[in-house]
């Protein structure tokens, strides 16, 4: 592409992009999209010669951004959102344009060396101590599938490496019932199984116990198995319960257990000195994810995962061939020696980006903002007569569900159903489905960067008008009441 036309279509995209995150709060959150429509609507073939930037761009705005869901809108209360600021955007370009391998310290000094003073400063407003050495990943489950890594390496040791799990003993992971998946693919990925995963039981707010883990740990050792990691959640999935941290990590001193913490959302949270008991004794921790990508306004994707232990994670993915052998590499660390990637990206560059534009109070503020928020929609499903709250809110993460005296106990959930569709129909906003106790549940997330209170308000006289009109239906239906 000439340079004149790469400034002018870049000039122009900017502007698409400028309009496009102003004008969010206008489309609907979801499209009605079918499945296959996408699909059917693109040539089966790529263009045999080449096509204008133009023609390829207004395909994008036809074809492509009706049928997305909306990441960056304001109304976007599903999962755990992820928004991207426009800092972070502006660096995303520029390190396309650079185009960076941080493969090695060589192919890319200043990336290499920025991750580093960027993790570093991550980590101290997080409160942690300079121990802890972080390298970025592109989600919270390839970081706690590098931890996990490592916890085995540690366990079984140098052999594994050329012996593999051949003749090793049966290790044992453990995590709570409201530990994300990730857990578990990890265990499928490294050989060791679901079967190594012991699930703990957890409290009345679905924090595990730390007793019972203690007990655990204990029956497993007296049937030959062997402990290796513990896996503690700081704000888990469904509805961001804080497994108690220090008692946790004490068990695991004295275990010998390698305690991996999974604060892959709730981590931004320690930026707020106010919430930092919290996570009191994570700094005991052998391993934290943190995912910046989730609460901390920095597009997907960017997972740090920070260790004590970075000799371990060596041993476990460092491996150098002769073609990647340089100079330096006896003087500087190579980030292809502490993960499974060879190539990497250059993520540092938006969190550096995101970290100096917000600045620690920018990002405060915004956390802050997102934690009132949540408040206030617990505040008034508590007060509303066909709502109920189902879990607490400790992050600005709202479970709940409808209710009504005349809907039958084993009807409960079928309606919670029909209500979350309804709902997400409207297109007004979008919320995602959770499980707890057994029981359907609706999750309200509040972290997106452009969500303020009127976004909030707007959702909640959405779900309140659905559930009235569904109500309405189901009662005078007849067979689903009492
Ligand atoms: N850990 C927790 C607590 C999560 O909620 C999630 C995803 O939502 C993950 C890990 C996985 O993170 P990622 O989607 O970046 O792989």
């Amino acid at each position: 592409m000439p340079s004149a036309d790469l400034r002018r279509h870049g000039h122009e995209l900017i502007d698409w992009i400028a309009d496009y995150l102003d004008g969010l709060a206008e489309r609907p959150v979801l499209s009605p999209v079918r499945p296959g429509q996408v699909h059917q609507a693109l040539p089966v073939e790529a263009p045999r010669l080449g096509e204008p930037l133009e023609t390829i761009r207004e395909d994008f705005e036809r074809l492509i951004v009706p049928a997305l869901a909306h990441w960056n809108h304001p109304r976007f209360f599903a999962y755990f959102n992820s928004s991207s600021s426009g800092p972070a955007i502006l660096a995303e370009l520029l390190a396309a344009a650079l185009n960076v391998n941080t493969m090695l310290w060589k192919t890319g000094p200043a990336a290499t060396e920025l991750e580093q003073v960027v993790l570093g400063w991550l980590r101290a407003l997080l409160g942690l101590p300079d121990g802890f050495r972080g390298w970025l990943y592109e989600g919270g489950s390839s970081s706690t599938l590098h931890a996990l890594a490592a916890a085995r390496q540690r366990a079984l040791g140098l052999g594994l490496r050329e012996g593999g799990l051949y003749q090793a003993p049966r290790l044992r992971v453990y995590a709570s019932p409201q530990t994300h998946t990730s857990v578990d693919k990890a265990l499928m990925t490294l050989g060791l199984g679901l079967g190594a995963l012991r699930r703990v039981a957890v409290d009345s707010d679905h924090r595990m116990r730390v007793d019972a883990l203690r007990e655990a740990v204990a029956q497993d050792r007296r049937a030959g198995l062997w402990p290796c990691c513990v896996v503690a959640t700081l704000g888990s999935t469904s509805c961001t319960a804080i497994d108690p941290i220090a008692p946790t990590a004490r068990l695991c001193e004295a275990e010998g257990v390698w305690l991996h913490v999974d604060a892959a959302h709730g981590g931004a949270l320690a930026l707020l000195p106010e919430r930092r008991e919290d996570f009191a004794g994570w700094e005991g921790a052998d391993s934290i994810v943190v995912n910046p990508h989730k609460w901390l306004m920095v597009p997907l994707d960017a997972s740090v995962l920070y260790t004590r232990h970075p000799d371990v994670l060596r041993q476990a993915f460092s491996l150098v061939p002769a073609y990647l052998e340089t100079r330096e590499q006896h003087q500087v660390e190579d980030a292809m020696d502490y993960g499974i990637t060879l190539g990497r990206r250059f993520r540092a560059l938006k969190l550096w980006f995101t970290l100096r534009y917000f600045g620690q109070e920018g990002l405060q503020v915004r956390l802050r903002e997102h934690l009132r928020l949540a408040q206030e929609v617990a505040r008034r499903v508590d007060a509303h007569p066909l709502m109920e709250r189902v879990a607490p809110v400790p992050m600005s993460t709202v479970c709940l569900r409808a209710r009504h005296p005349r809907i039958a106990g084993g009807e409960q959930d079928a309606f919670n159903r029909r209500w979350l569709e309804a709902i997400n129909a409207t297109g007004r906003l979008f919320l995602s489905p959770t499980e707890l106790d057994g029981r359907f549940v609706l999750r309200f997330v509040i972290s997106g960067l452009r969500t303020q209170a009127h976004h909030v308000d707007e959702a909640w006289q959405t779900m309140d008008l659905t559930l009235g009109e569904l109500l309405g239906c189901t009662l005078d239906r007849g067979p689903t009441v009492r």
